[in-house]
């Protein structure tokens, strides 16, 4: 069984999906030639010739070679980055530039080696989702287009002249990306490469809506992106009729790019204006997507792990069309795929790829429990030793730190993502995603989860339904500034109904505010709630922002470097600047009025 040709293009999507069965029956095999391929070509490497000293014996790997995060190996990182581009450092074959990671969920962004090989691998991913979604729907290239918001980043140059890229603004500059773009997207590629954000939004969506009865297909790669642009109409609707009814873009649109784009797309369309205009001047926008775009199909956008907060407003707006989480996949690497596009997004379950990479499994020292929604929850996060497990003996049932060796100088690195295994397709573990390792809050020697996080904000936000209010956007802070320290969680809401009565931070229930803050606490972990008892941590508060200060945090991270294609606000922020923003625009706080923490 050749591990190469399995996920490359083949163009009927019954034959990709045939090869999907193959590489899933054949894991472990696969798995075995994979680590073999990588250490036989790059033993001789400096990295690895420290460990091994030209061996490739795979026992003698696991015994010798370390697990790293990218601390550990940025050392290596910047000195291929600073001139060493062709040595063998890290591994033997070219480089052919770097992936630059967000840096959104685990702080500065990250430069990851790429090569041919996995350059190629990544975009068949692409390749074998669009396979799964043919399966489901039918090929949706054949009668109509996408409307997806897309962003790419400028390049950056190291000095030894290798570019870094966002993985998917190395995407868009493909060829033959480019190539089916105008047939296929609605967005011209002169919007999608627009530095100015703003513009590039307003123009993208400016063109989905003149196209709009063409659009089969809406989305971009994460939920708060397409939620984001849903509020970006909202917020523009009349500006973007009005540019509709007369032909001219507005004024303040000043990339020549954008503008050349327009001057192409954009004519006189009254009667479009006014349709638009009745269908945005509604009272409720709930199904607002179905109504401005009455053809699509499904929403494509990845809603699992930290996108899962989104969900609920999305539904909202989409009425109903599916929510598609397609694949899971980071900058080191295309991980896994969604067999069943169609299931809910707490019920997502991805299937590994056993071709792309060489995966181990770090157990986590308690099991993840499962709560009545479905949910995911990590109460700790310790693992339960360094003994790894191969990707076909992992237990159904049991959370694990994904490791990978990649082809592309990645050896037993901890991507900083947990996983828990739910089944097998074929011989292939499936597995949903719990949540960030690093992401943990905490003001004293608790650790608070990513997903405990995630849990506590959804069973406090219903409690806002019955004023009509929705909370968008939510972030958490461990505040040690007094002792004993206190969990913060910044709060955006809004009401449900349109944005015309802006609720600010005086009209907020106190009451319920603080009822939302002893409901955080009691669906927190037992060892928060035992401090609390104890006091040991302080009572919880709520600070409410100002409208847009998410966007600001936002735009904070990419001027910092982030792409916005890839942005996940961040669940809990560490940097003072960061924290600066938003407590720049509270406009309430409210604390946890308990002395006492319920027992769970
Ligand atoms: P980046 O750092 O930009 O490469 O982003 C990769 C990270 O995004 C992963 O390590 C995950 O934490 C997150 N991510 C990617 N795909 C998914 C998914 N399908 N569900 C949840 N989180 C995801």
């Amino acid at each position: 069984m050749t591990r190469k040709p399995v996920l490359m293009a083949a163009n009927d999507y019954e034959s990709v999906l045939k090869m999907l069965e193959e590489i899933t029956t054949n894991a472990r095999q696969i798995q075995e030639q994979l680590l073999g391929e990588i250490l036989s070509k790059n033993a001789e490497t400096e990295y690895l010739q420290g460990f091994l000293h030209g061996q490739t014996d795979k026992q003698l790997f696991k015994k010798n070679v370390p697990i790293v995060t990218y601390d550990h190996i940025k050392p290596y990182i910047d000195r291929i980055a600073n001139g060493k581009a062709s040595s063998d450092i890290l591994l033997v074959e070219p480089l052919i530039g770097f992936s630059l990671s967000s840096g959104t969920s685990g702080g500065q962004p990250k430069l990851i080696p790429i090569t041919a090989e996995s350059a190629n691998v990544t975009a068949a991913l692409g390749n074998l989702h669009l396979s799964l979604m043919i399966k489901h729907f039918g090929d949706l290239s054949q009668v109509g287009k996408r409307m997806e918001l897309l962003f790419a980043k400028p390049d950056v140059e190291t000095p030894s002249g290798l570019k870094a890229s966002a993985v998917t603004t190395r995407a868009f500059k493909e060829s033959s990306f480019q190539a089916i773009l105008p047939k296929l997207y609605t967005s011209p590629y002169e919007t999608i490469f627009c530095p100015d954000t703003k513009q590039s939004t307003y123009c993208q969506l400016l063109f989905g809506l003149i196209q709009r009865d063409e659009v089969v297909v809406i989305g971009s790669i994460f939920a708060a992106t397409v939620l984001r642009g849903i509020k970006f109409i909202e917020n523009n609707w009349q500006e973007l009729c009005s540019n509709i009814k007369t032909g001219k873009i507005s004024d303040w649109i000043t990339d020549s790019g954008c503008r050349k784009a327009a001057s192409l797309i954009l004519k006189p369309n009254p009667k479009l204006a006014d349709l638009l205009e009745d269908i945005c001047s509604c009272k409720s926008w709930e199904g607002i997507v179905r109504k401005l775009w009455p053809k699509t199909k499904y929403i494509g956008t990845v809603c699992t792990g930290a996108m899962l907060q989104f969900t609920a407003e999305l539904e909202f707006y989409c009425g109903g069309l599916p929510l598609v989480s397609g694949f899971y996949a980071c900058s080191e690497g295309a991980i896994a795929i969604n067999l069943e596009p169609l299931s809910k997004p707490s019920d997502v379950c991805y299937t590994i790829l056993p071709n792309t990479v060489y995966y181990e499994f770090l157990p986590i020292k308690e099991d993840c429990v499962t709560d009545s929604q479905n949910q995911v929850q990590l109460h700790t996060s310790r693992h339960k030793d360094t003994e790894t497990v191969d990707l076909v003996n992992v237990k159904p049932g049991q959370c694990y730190e994904i490791l990978i060796t990649s082809p592309a100088g990645l050896y037993r690195y901890k991507v900083g993502d947990i996983i828990k295994v739910t089944g097998f397709h074929n011989n292939t573990p499936q597995f949903q995603f719990v949540g960030r390792q690093n992401v943990a809050l905490g003001v004293d020697m608790e650790r608070t989860s990513e997903a405990d996080i995630l849990k506590a904000v959804a069973e406090a936000k219903v409690l806002l339904d019955p004023l009509g209010l929705i909370l968008t956007e939510y972030t958490s802070y461990g505040d040690t500034s007094s002792t004993p320290g206190h969990y913060v969680i910044f709060w955006e809401i809004k009401p449900k109904e349109g944005n015309s009565n802006k609720k600010n931070g005086k009209e907020l229930d106190p009451k319920v505010m603080e009822e939302c803050c002893s409901k955080m606490e009691d669906s927190l972990h037992f060892t928060y709630r035992m401090y609390r008892k104890e006091n040991i941590i302080a009572a919880l508060e709520i600070r409410v922002v100002k409208q847009g200060a998410f966007e600001a945090l936002l735009d904070y991270f990419v001027s910092n470097g982030a792409s916005l294609s890839q942005y996940k606000t961040p669940i809990c922020i560490k940097s003072k600047e960061a924290l600066n923003i938003l407590d720049s625009r509270v406009i309430a706080k409210f604390f946890s009025p308990r002395t006492t923490i319920q027992d769970n």
